[in-house]
């Protein structure tokens, strides 16, 4: 009988009660008994879910108040000093406040303390908490959560299988802190016998198996760290449970073989990302072991093809008899919680989708049907889903051939600016008439309870479209009446209507849908909902051009026009999986490309196109990241260069390491950049200095991320330092990214004094 099983399953619950919960706590509205019991009600609902839709194993230990990294790092006792936590730690018991203290720098108990670095988890949206490792660390048993979580799991009567991250992949997401450098593989030694020790006390409860994730597997990864993986797990092989390796976002490549060999009961792989390595897995796995197939894609909201599945599935069945587990492929963490939730969602498009909770359902299904003991409810799901997904191969809504065929007309041509960055920028100077060191903003300008209070009103037909729209107009009046008084030299028009920049845009243009619940955990209470791309993308009309006409009209200065780029538009999106990723952007670069060309005609001489989300797409591989950025950066390009030369492109990215990626930051030939620099020191800089970056940079003066207000001497400070590597003829003036987060009272002096600083630095220069 073919074994199922989740490697994981959203925690926030189906209406975010966890978030609710968790922030009611932090409030100090909800108490310690409370916040537990809800916790508690969530497990179980969602043990019950796995069970009730028949798999064979629930899993315990993906559930976390903030993180499950986080939970981890605190159940082995590694917790930085400045949390003050060694009584906790000696006593096995740290507290809940003190994880908290540790995500988010504050709890209601313990003292404020700077909280850990946060940092994406692999190529996921999701945000784990950086484990701080430190020269001769020392680990223990620290926490009893998750064996708290196992009885309670087993008082409910369920089968348990627990996930845990594995010991190679929690140091190979840590950081090396304090002054001594050092290797943290070396910490290895001695984490493991903690490990051993958990995986002891797991035996002792008599859980059987333990699922150890160990998905920098995926990844290229260095000789010593490979070997590293054989001696620990030669090490916890010999603990008293069965260990399951799992594998998730990608194939394992070069470390196939590796990954296949180790002393350990099963491994899952990722069929999803990657179904080639199927068969040499088969072909290499030994004998004794149990191969967990992640058939059911857990990064997507696509329905299976549970037809197609049981085909390919049908050999690996065959040859691997009872040995052989069927999974999502990857934790359901990253996908939203239940689709039958959507009743407003259109039914046809409804059909094509699966959630968490559906997702349960086609595990489930397939496994039966491969073992040919299918029951009606599965036939009639394979049924159901042959439907949908035929229909949806066919449907008129997805297939556009004016799309099609404008796409196929693209031609290299299209990809290039008129003149090279030297002559536009003659002539952009001669239409801009800009300073020295022109000051400007990334876009937004504070999102005030009255925008959103009026958006919300028009949503809910309070408001009449035409009031919502004088409403937003007034904001625009005011924001740029501000920036003309602070004497900032290319205004923006302030984003007032924009309750997202993804959304924003995703709402105006055909192929993308919105759903209302489909919440995915982002970082700890914070969710996100991002839109479905499942159609050929193109724009019925103009989306910003009335909006950056009106605040043009206001003013004399060169408004800045604001777009998100194709790039970040795809990364922030569930992404139709019926064609390659790079096809949905280029036709998202064609909508763009259409409406920077409808800005430019509207009298708007500079355009910004963000591209915030431009690393990110970087895939896991280093060896595929040139194939990525040569699509991206083409994106990005053909969505700009339907202008003049007179038109000055800009793009903005956030915080970001540029070293390894300067040369396609540079391919994309904006004009002007503008990036996040005000915490590093300018060092970011150094990146554009030794790859002598040709064209304009604005790097960031002021921290918006502070509600501190910048001091003109520093802001000047830094900007000497950023003529020390870029001419200064090619600086900006602006703040580190959009200000919808800051109040007014903030925003205003802090650009006053930026401005000041401008005006200082062009009289020394
Ligand atoms: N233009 C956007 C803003 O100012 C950019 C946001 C971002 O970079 N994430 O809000
Ligand atoms: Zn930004």
């Amino acid at each position: 009988m073919t074994l199922s099983h989740v490697l994981g399953y959203p925690r926030i619950g189906a209406d975010r009660e966890l978030k609710r919960a968790v922030e009611a706590y932090w409030q100090g509205s909800l108490d310690r008994d409370g916040l537990e019991s809800a916790g508690r009600e969530l497990r179980a609902r969602h043990w019950a879910a796995q069970r009730e839709a028949g798999l064979d194993l629930v899993t315990v230990g993906d559930f976390a108040f903030y993180d499950q990294v986080l939970d981890l790092s605190v159940t082995l006792g590694a917790v930085p000093a400045r949390f003050g936590a060694e009584e906790e730690i000696a006593a096995g018991e740290v507290g809940l406040d003190t994880a908290f203290r540790m995500a988010r720098g504050r709890a209601p108990s313990g003292e404020p303390t700077a909280a850990c670095e946060m940092t994406k988890y692999f190529d996921t949206n999701y945000h784990y908490l950086v484990p701080e490792l430190h020269a001769g660390q020392r680990f223990r048993l620290a926490s009893s959560r998750l064996f708290d979580q196992v009885a309670e799991a087993q008082a409910l009567g369920h089968p348990v299988k627990v996930s845990l991250l594995g010991p190679l992949t929690w140091l190979w997401l840590g950081k090396e802190k304090g002054e001594q450098s050092f290797d943290r593989l070396a910490l290895l030694e001695e984490l493991l016998p903690v490990y051993g020790e958990l995986l002891a006390r797991l035996g002792e409860q008599g859980v059987e198996w333990v699922q150890l994730d160990e998905p920098a597997l995926v990844q290229e990864l260095p000789t010593a760290w490979q070997q590293a993986y054989e001696a620990a797990y030669s090490v916890l092989g010999r603990a008293p449970v069965k260990l399951l390796l799992a594998s998730y976002f990608g194939g394992l490549g070069d470390n196939l073989n590796l990954a296949v060999g180790l002393p350990v009961d099963g491994l899952h792989i990722d069929a999803v990302r990657a179904p080639e390595q199927l068969d040499a897995v088969l072909d290499r796995l030994p004998g004794y072991k149990v191969l967990s197939v992640g058939a059911i894609d857990g990064r997507n909201v696509w329905r299976a093809d549970l037809a197609l599945l049981r085909e390919r599935l049908a050999s690996a069945r065959m040859r691997l008899g009872r040995r052989l587990w069927i999974a999502p492929s990857c934790s359901l963490l990253h996908v939203p919680v239940d689709l039958t939730r959507e009743r407003d969602l259109d039914p046809e498009l409804a059909s094509w989708l699966a959630f968490a909770r559906q997702k349960l359902d086609e595990t489930v299904t397939l496994a039966r049907l491969l073992d040919g003991r299918a029951t009606e409810v599965d036939r009639r799901r394979l049924e159901a889903a042959t439907e949908a997904l035929q229909a949806r191969r066919d449907s008129p809504r997805i297939h556009r051939p004016e799309v099609a065929d404008r796409l196929a007309g693209v031609e290299p041509a299209d990809h290039e600016r008129r003149s090279p960055y030297g002559v536009r920028a003659e002539a952009q100077r001669r239409a801009l008439k800009l300073p020295l060191l022109p000051t400007t903003t990334i876009g937004s300008f504070p999102q005030t309870d009255a925008i959103r209070a009026a958006r919300r009103a028009l949503k809910a037909g309070e408001l009449s479209r035409d009031e919502y729209e004088a409403r937003m107009e007034e904001e625009i009046a005011y924001a740029v009446a501000r920036q003309e008084a602070l004497g900032i030299d290319m205004p923006v028009h302030g984003e007032p209507e924009r309750n997202d920049m993804v959304e924003y845009f995703g709402e105006q243009l055909d192929g993308y849908a919105f759903t209302r619940f489909g919440w995915v955990q982002s970082y700890g209470s914070r969710c996100v909902k991002p839109p479905v791309i499942y159609g050929d993308v193109s724009r019925p009309g103009p989306m910003t051009v009335r909006w950056s006409r009106y605040a043009q009209s206001l003013t004399d200065r060169p408004m800045k026009g604001m777009l998100t780029g194709p790039v970040t538009m795809l990364q922030w999106a569930f992404v139709r999986d019926d064609q390659p990723r790079e096809t949905t952007c280029r036709q998202i670069a064609l909508a763009l490309r259409d409406e920077v060309c409808d800005l430019e005609a509207a009298g708007i001489r500079a355009i910004q196109i963000d591209e915030p989300a431009l690393r990110e797409g970087l895939p896991l591989r280093q060896g595929e990241w040139p194939a990525y950025l040569a699509w991206a950066v083409e994106c990005f390009r053909l969505s700009a260069a339907g202008v003049g030369d007179e038109t000055q492109i800009h793009t903005h990215m956030c915080y970001s390491e540029f070293n390894d990626i300067i040369e396609s930051i540079a391919a994309l030939d904006a004009d002007v950049i503008t990036i996040e620099t005000s915490r590093s020191d300018m060092e970011l800089l150094d990146a554009f200095r030794e790859f002598a970056y040709p064209n304009e940079i604005g790097p960031g003066v002021y921290d918006i991320h502070s509600p501190n207000v910048p001091e003109v001497a520093w802001m000047v400070a830094l900007m000497e330092k950023a003529a020390e590597r870029i001419p200064v003829e090619r600086l900006w003036v602006n703040p580190d990214c959009g200000l919808k987060t800051r109040r007014w009272e903030e925003v205003e002096p802090a650009l006053a004094n930026m401005v000041e600083a401008a005006r200082q630095l062009r009289r020394r220069f």
